[in-house]
């Protein structure tokens, strides 16, 4: 089968032709539809990700077709169409049994973290060599082998080309709405960079029922494409402008919920100080290690609250067939986060999109 392999960071991925081996106990061999190409997959790629040791198969949003299942699995069998979460849990520790499965630090998930099975082995090989799958799923290629703990079936006509979108972005954002801060019918958003992720705050809040959402980006192009889904006023950043003052001139007092999207301490601190008193400030991007994020002390002690989220907060079995059901009912939009679709053979194309911040979502066509 052929994948995008890394070889190296900052390097075109290469195409590979990949060696597969048969599914063991508890492995599912999924046949992919398509996968979005995710921030994440750029931190990567830039060797940003301490537990990415190339070479490694990138991509972990993906969609696709149950081919082959090993022994022992019975909640997925061959045909059925399933996402492929960004967690692997082992489903034994006390986090995965009270349902927290995205804080899971057991001994398979640190495996699954590096694309390895509990065994500390691959399923994939290239010309002899092991290769591994970003965070168990590496779905930037036409074959994935899993564990079933890591996928999810969902109901037949989807499009698979939409459906993998649930794998992480859309996961993440509406999650940090609804599992994270708790939005409250009729309250007051801010969202903080209109990317892949942000764009699903912005829907989240929708869904939750907040009536004045805030969305914020340099461009203009995110703007409007967050006024088509849901955001209420769009705040068009300019460097050295106040935006926390510029949000408070909008809400008076500050908003009742914050989002910061980017990843980056100064933002989380203008997403902070835009709360009102009472507010909840969630930070959902991913900041570089070692950050440290400074806020004004008196105004966390005014009843204000700072949370960071990995993934949304989400139990990945719950949580995306509600997504599915929302798309079905016309309250979850996905296609208009889809701003290109792309071959495999193009796939550094997506790359280069998100490093210039170009569009919402790059989904990879995997049977092209
Ligand atoms: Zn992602
Ligand atoms: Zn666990």
């Amino acid at each position: 089968m052929r994948a995008a392999v890394m070889h190296e960071p900052n390097r075109p991925l290469v195409i590979e032709e990949v060696d597969v081996e048969s599914p063991k106990a508890g492995e599912v061999v999924v046949e992919l539809a398509a996968s979005g190409v995710c921030r994440s997959d750029l931190h990567a790629w830039h060797g940003r990700t301490a537990f990415i040791t190339p070479p490694v198969v990138l991509g972990h949003e993906g969609a696709g077709i149950v081919a082959e299942v090993g022994p022992g699995v019975t909640g997925v069998a061959k045909g059925d169409p399933v996402v492929i979460a960004l967690y692997g849990p082992c489903g034994q520790c006390g986090e995965c049994r009270t349902g927290d499965v995205t804080r899971c630090w057991s001994e398979t998930r640190v495996h699954n973290m590096h694309g390895r099975m509990p065994d500390g082995t691959t399923r994939l090989s290239l010309g002899g060599r092991p290769l591994t799958p970003m965070v168990g799923a590496g779905t930037l290629a036409e074959i994935a082998v899993v564990r079933e703990a890591q996928l999810v079936k969902i109901d037949r006509g989807i499009p698979l080309g939409l459906a993998c979108l649930a794998g992480c972005g859309v996961t993440t954002g509406v999650g940090a709405v609804l599992n994270v801060a708790q939005v409250r019918v009729g309250s007051s958003v801010v969202v903080i960079g209109c990317g892949g992720v942000g764009l699903n705050v912005v829907q989240g809040a929708r869904i939750a029922g907040a009536t004045r959402i805030l969305a914020c980006d340099t461009q203009s192009e995110k703007l409007d494409l967050a006024a088509d889904l849901g955001a209420t006023d769009g705040l068009l950043v300019r460097e050295g402008e106040d935006l926390a003052e510029a949000i408070r001139g909008l809400v008076p007092g500050g908003v009742d919920y914050a989002f910061e999207v980017i990843g980056r301490p100064e933002v989380v601190r203008t997403a902070f100080a835009s709360t009102r008193i009472g507010g909840t400030t969630v930070m959902v991007g991913s900041p570089a290690p070692g950050s440290e994020i400074a806020v004004d002390g008196r105004m966390l002690f005014s009843d204000r609250r700072l949370l960071g989220t990995t993934g949304g907060g989400n139990i990945p079995a719950r949580d995306i067939p509600r997504l599915m059901q929302l798309y079905r009912t016309g309250r979850l939009e996905l296609e208009r986060l889809v701003s290109q679709r792309l071959p495999l053979a193009r796939v550094n194309e997506a790359f280069t999109a998100l490093e210039r911040g170009e569009g919402a979502r790059t989904v990879i066509d995997l049977r092209s």
